[in-house]
């Protein structure tokens, strides 16, 4: 297998390259996800496929049995390629060492070694004290519901120890913001555009609410994923130039820390727009929460995070750095919901995540590889 490591991962990367599997709307699961399981059942991995939906087949590969059970998670899915490519990003192109192709760094890459680790493990001699269980599920890029949310949700993976292969560069992210969405309608009075003194503009409300909110200061910090944010992403009214706007809608972001807890987002929205509104009578609003996904922090003297490290610097001969993931994955199903120590370790980097160009280092690709394997031997060999 050793020398046919090489081959396999990079063979599986084109298979699922060439496969698109954009999403929304989510096409091709199905043949993205055989490409994989044909992979693993060459090296004799037992697999299985559970559909949330029809076309959102998860599949789930197990290799030895019994506890503790060490998930490695990716997913299928990509956003769509965009202009300003140099290269059909639906083909995988070698070139100074890199492979490019939409999905490269997020996250085909990372899961095809998770997925060839997996089929490595399964070969080599001796028995796992426990089961590495490997799930490649679908839908992450429009909030994991369907995918790894609801193999976690169905308890169809229980796992102890949860890897997710987001672009990391090899570095170990034991913790990931969260977010709060809210949309915020305001409501104004139409009248005609040469006297605008009988209406109530909504869109300069609006303007007024999103102000307010772009200037809140966060005090709060963490050390590895700095401060909280908040953007204001979307904002749309009025119907007609010379129409007083009756209505507008702001939207907004607000990625949180794991020490802030969604009421208390939710009451800070809340009393900067009710400050507005007691120097404002006629500003009139109200607040949906559209989204709320967990922040989390796994322990950092967790045996999981202590084997990565390891696995990394054996690996790469370097120590990996500790960092915080800025934007929401799947980790969070495993993190918030069943309590697990989970991780964020992969190929790639993030600034290549979503841009035209994308590529993932085929040096990194295989030490990826590498990394996994030696992390699932560590955790299940009983001598950790
Ligand atoms: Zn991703």
């Amino acid at each position: 297998m050793k020398k046919d490591i090489k081959h396999a991962v990079k063979a599986l990367l084109r298979e699922l390259v060439e496969t698109p599997t954009v999403n929304p709307p989510g096409e091709n699961y199905p043949q993205a996800v055989e490409k994989i399981e044909r992979m693993l059942e060459k090296f004799g991995v037992p697999t299985r496929i559970v559909e949330a939906a029809e076309g959102k087949p998860n599949l789930i590969a197990k290799v030895g049995r019994g506890k503790p059970v060490l998930l490695f998670n990716g997913h299928i899915d990509t956003v769509a390629a965009g202009a300003g490519w140099r290269t059909d990003p639906f083909r995988l192109v070698e070139g100074d060492g890199k492979l490019y192709g939409r999905g490269t760094a997020d996250m085909k890459g990372s899961l095809a070694a998770m997925a060839v680790a997996a089929a490595s493990l399964a070969e080599a001699d001796g028995p796992l004290e426990g089961s590495l269980v490997f799930t490649a599920t679908v839908d992450e890029e429009t909030g994991g519901q369907d995918g790894l949310g609801y193999l976690v949700k169905r308890r169809l993976v229980n796992p102890d120890f949860c890897v997710v292969g987001e672009p990391t560069g090899l570095n170990v992210a034991t913790c990931e913001k969260g977010a709060c969405w809210y949309r915020i309608t305001v409501q104004g009075k139409a009248a005609h555009g040469a006297v605008p003194e009988q209406g109530v503009n909504a869109v300069e409300k609006a303007s007024k609410i999103t102000l307010k909110l772009l200037s809140l200061k966060f005090r709060k910090t963490h050390r590895r994923l700095g401060k909280p944010t908040l953007n204001v992403g979307r904002m749309e009214g009025g119907v007609k130039i010379n129409v007083v706007p009756d209505r507008c809608v702001v939207e907004v972001d607000r990625r949180t820390l794991p020490s802030e807890t969604p009421q208390a987002v939710r009451r800070e929205i809340k009393e900067a727009l009710a400050s507005l509104r007691s120097k404002d009578p006629s500003l009139r609003y109200r607040v949906e929460e559209i989204l709320v996904s967990q922040p989390f922090q796994s322990p950092e003297e967790d045996p999981l995070v202590e084997a990565a490290v390891e696995s990394v610097a054996s690996v790469l001969g370097r120590k990996p750095k500790l960092v915080g993931m800025q934007g929401v994955t799947d980790a969070r199903f495993p993190a918030v919901d069943l309590k697990k120590p989970t991780i964020i370790l992969g190929a790639g980097s993030l600034n290549q995540a979503h841009k035209p160009n994308e590529y993932v280092s085929e040096k990194q690709l295989l030490q990826a590889v590498d990394v996994f394997r030696v992390l699932a031997e560590k955790i299940l060999s009983g001598r950790r």
